[in-house]
């Protein structure tokens, strides 16, 4: 028996409704059944794989190689599963299909429709992840806000399966706003009020209301949402302002969320289980050290552009006990002279040099790299940062003057990052980038091998240009430990510098940040923060 659950937002985007998803989703799986999550993003590109970080939030990269949104990455983080690309559902994809299926001669002369050619098409997509996840429940997290445009066919096609599926087999969870009014403190209900009418009149009625309020509904608030929202007012919860998103699934099972769902879904109750979720949380809020890491990066104004490497900073934090004291440094200011390194850097206990494409920022990013090399403070350099710490050691170790990454400077003396022979005639048909897991052999005693404690690892990238292999041997000699290569190809995935030369350099092609979990940190991020959280004592 397959069950649906159809999350959808009201009043506002950005409430938490990928939260809500992710702990709805948490209490079924802490009850012992099996849940998988997807995420429909209204928008018309085909994948995420091609909007701006600073607009969009982060890329969040599955391990088929899916460039997908970041409400993925809490459903991995939250219930510790995998997904695909799959589970990202967008307008670009279905209209895509539904015009090639036309084209094919598929729909046999007849006139092809929103309903129900494009409604068909979204109900077969979702049942087809339900099926090859082998879920009990699969919950469906409909993006944007009740009212848009673009969400009306994804509306009509979840309301659809409502019949086709049965009433005990599919649930509506309304998330929506509740502000809270300045001069009065008031806890204001109408804009909930109006989004669940705005559900109804297309024919949604939720089944429950889950409001995104700062603090705790007020009884009278409670009432007023039950009473408009035509729920009882069981049916009505809070998702309010906790320390850590993780907490979120246990205050919403205080208020008996969890119970809810499976009696209206008919499930057979069980104990939960969330003690060593709990525990973590707990751990979380009680770890007080702080450890101070410099985030260098150039879309460090919306901070879900990294939300991945700060969730995985903050896993192994919460393994050490401390916490993370997060310092923002545009990259871009270095670079201009607006910041000196020396001013953001002496006082840190650890930098993070953030992923990143193009440009700008560059020259700051490599400077802040060459100070964290001669001053042993203890550094990760992820993807870009990886590459950029190869740039920084073949100009000043090397004395490659204007070494370069092809990326920046297609004109470099010294191209010491490039694109690989074999992918220059792809460059022609745009499929060029380096997505999801590939296997990765380290070298025995090197740190990526300790940290990993593995010889073969997989983790997941994404990415264009490689260490040039015709530098290899010469950054070797200057004493670049290669901690890690591609097992297919050899490309450079690992660097690492001596640990009697510098406590923590280590810097990697792959993003290990997105297979990071509470309680599982990823090994190059925990190895790092054990390192920061040692300096300075
Ligand atoms: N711009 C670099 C490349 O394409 C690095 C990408 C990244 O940091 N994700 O290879």
């Amino acid at each position: 028996m397959k069950k649906f659950i159809f999350i959808t937002g009201g009043v506002l985007s950005s409430v938490g409704k990928g939260i809500v998803t992710a702990s709805a989703a948490k209490l079924l799986q802490a009850r012992g059944y099996n849940v998988t999550a997807i995420k429909i993003d209204p928008y018309l590109n085909v994948d995420a794989g091609t909007m701006n970080p600073y607009m969009h939030g982060e890329v969040f990269v599955t391990e088929d190689g899916g460039e997908t949104d970041l409400d993925l990455g809490h459903y991995e983080r939250f219930l510790d599963i995998t997904l695909t690309k799959k589970h990202n559902i967008t307008t670009g994809q279905i209209y895509q299909s539904v015009i090639e299926k036309e084209r094919r001669g598929e729909y046999l002369g007849k006139c092809v429709q929103i309903i129900p050619h494009i409604t068909d098409e979204i109900k077969r997509r979702i049942r087809e992840v339900a099926e090859l996840s082998q879920a009990d429940v699969t919950l469906v997290e409909i993006g944007g806000t009740v009212g848009d445009i673009e969400g009306l066919p994804f509306l009509e096609a979840v309301r659809q399966m409502r019949i086709e599926e049965g009433f005990d087999n599919t649930m509506f969870i309304h998330v929506a706003l509740v502000p809270i009014l300045e001069v009065t403190g008031e806890q204001k209900t109408k804009p909930v009020q109006h989004s669940v009418q705005e559900l109804r009149r297309i024919g949604i009625q939720p089944d429950a209301i889950v409001a995104r309020c700062r603090t705790p509904l007020e009884p009278e608030a409670k009432y007023k949402i039950a009473l408009y929202g035509n729920v009882p007012e069981d049916a009505v919860f809070t998702s309010y302002n906790v320390e850590t998103i993780y907490e979120v699934p246990l205050i919403l099972e205080k208020q008996g969320f969890g119970k809810y769902i499976i009696h209206r879904l008919k499930l057979q109750e069980r104990q939960p289980d969330l003690s060593e979720w709990a525990e973590f949380v707990r751990r979380v809020k009680t770890s007080t050290r702080k450890v101070k890491i410099a985030m260098i990066g150039k879309y460090t104004k919306l901070k879900d552009s990294y939300i991945s490497i700060i969730e995985a900073l903050r896993h192994a934090a919460t393994e050490l006990n401390v916490r993370v004291d997060f310092e923002w440094v545009e990259a871009t200011y270095i670079e201009e002279g607006k910041i000196k390194v020396e001013n953001v850097l002496s006082n840190v206990n650890g930098a993070l040099i953030l992923p990143g494409f193009g440009i700008r920022g560059v020259e700051g990013k490599i400077r802040a790299i060459q100070y964290l090399r001669e001053n042993k403070i203890p550094m990760l350099g992820i993807c870009f940062g990886m590459q950029l710490a190869v740039v920084e050691y073949a100009r000043n170790v090397l004395g490659l003057k204007g070494a370069h990454t092809t990326e920046v400077d297609p004109h470099t003396p010294h191209p010491v990052i490039a694109l690989l022979e074999e992918q220059k005639h792809v460059t022609k048909f745009g499929g060029t980038m380096r997505l999801g897991a590939y296997a990765i052999v380290l070298r025995k005693g090197t740190m990526a091998y300790k940290l990993y404690n593995s010889k073969i690892i997989y983790e997941r990238h994404r990415h264009r240009y490689e260490v040039n292999p015709q530098y290899i041997s010469m950054l070797e000699e200057h004493g670049l430990i290669i901690s890690g290569v591609s097992k297919v190809g050899g490309r450079v995935e690992f660097i690492e510098l001596n640990t009697s030369e510098h406590p923590f350099y280590l810097a990697t092609q792959a993003h290990p940040e997105f297979k990071s979990r509470p309680m599982k940190p990823s090994p190059p991020y925990l190895g790092f923060m054990k390192a920061a959280s040692e300096r300075l004592r």
